[in-house]
């Protein structure tokens, strides 16, 4: 499998929020989606970034904030679909798309998306969907990202059906064979969004990459486990689990140092892996 990372735009906010102690500096948060070439599955996502849909679907109160809070960056050619033309993709080529969970950076381009199936936790959604609309602004959600044919596409990953994961994936103990082939694999991230999904995935070189979406904004938490400011607690369905979570990415970072270990917003740890000629 062929593995590029890539993000479609970026939003600013102060280092100081993202991670306990650092900088007051206002810093690029990447809104990373990576692209898999699978030998039999074909073209898919994980996640999608932004699009400009998050600017109509921001420009009322009170969902406006958002756009105050996290000022959204997005130049034409950061869009995924115009990212995968230089693949020379288009997005019927999109079989599948796994989606990390439902915050709006990360489901920007699921419109865009429209012969492709969406895998992601069941309870990542279930909780959203019947939201009362006012309610919205509290989890992150704009409800106008999400295509009206969703459901129709969906494919809820089993959480009656984990496998047991060997111990190279230790601390993590049980996952989701997303494809059958296990070529890519699913782990609840539990904390900062309900039911987030990391993935584990393989490249032909055999490279290990675990996308572990929003588990922590920047590498450097992860490496000194290191949370981020108390005042993001509010933004946390579940600071408890956000923490433990945190603590088994350590211990994981730890013990596979050739593992690359990628949360969604990292600008040093996206720029870095991201693939210029394609
Ligand atoms: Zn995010």
């Amino acid at each position: 499998m062929k593995i590029d990372i890539l993000h479609a735009g970026y939003c600013t906010a102060p280092e100081h929020i993202a991670i306990h102690g650092g900088r007051w500096k206002t810093i690029h948060f990447p809104a990373m989606f990576a692209l898999f070439r699978h030998p039999q599955f074909g073209a898919m996502l994980f996640d999608t970034g932004y699009s400009y849909r998050f600017f109509d679907e921001t420009k009322k109160f009170p969902k406006r904030l958002y756009r105050w809070m996290t000022p959204v960056h997005l130049k034409e050619e950061d869009l995924v679909v115009n990212q995968l033309a230089t693949f020379n993709l288009q997005p019927k080529d999109i079989t599948h798309v796994f989606i990390s969970h439902f915050h709006a950076d990360h489901i920007g381009s699921l419109p865009d998306l429209n012969c492709s199936r969406y895998v992601y936790l069941p309870h990542a959604f279930s909780g959203l969907r019947h939201l009362p609309p006012e309610e919205d602004m509290k989890h992150a959600f704009l409800r106008g990202l999400i295509p009206s044919d969703f459901d129709s596409r969906s494919q809820e990953v089993d959480i009656t059906k984990p496998i047991l994961l060997s111990e190279e994936y230790a601390p993590f103990k049980t996952g989701y064979d997303l494809l059958g082939d296990q070529s890519l694999i699913g782990v609840e991230l539990p904390g900062h969004a309900y039911g987030q999904m990391g993935v584990f995935a393989r490249d032909d070189d055999g490279k290990v990459f675990f996308f572990v979406a929003d588990a922590a904004w920047l590498k450097r938490s992860i490496v000194e486990n290191r949370p981020p400011h108390k005042i993001a607690d509010m933004l946390f369905p579940d600071p408890v689990a956000y923490r433990q979570t945190l603590g088994q990415l350590q211990t994981y970072y730890l013990t596979h140092p050739d593992t690359h270990v990628i949360p969604s917003h990292c600008e040093e740890t996206i720029q870095t892996l991201t693939t210029k000629a394609h």
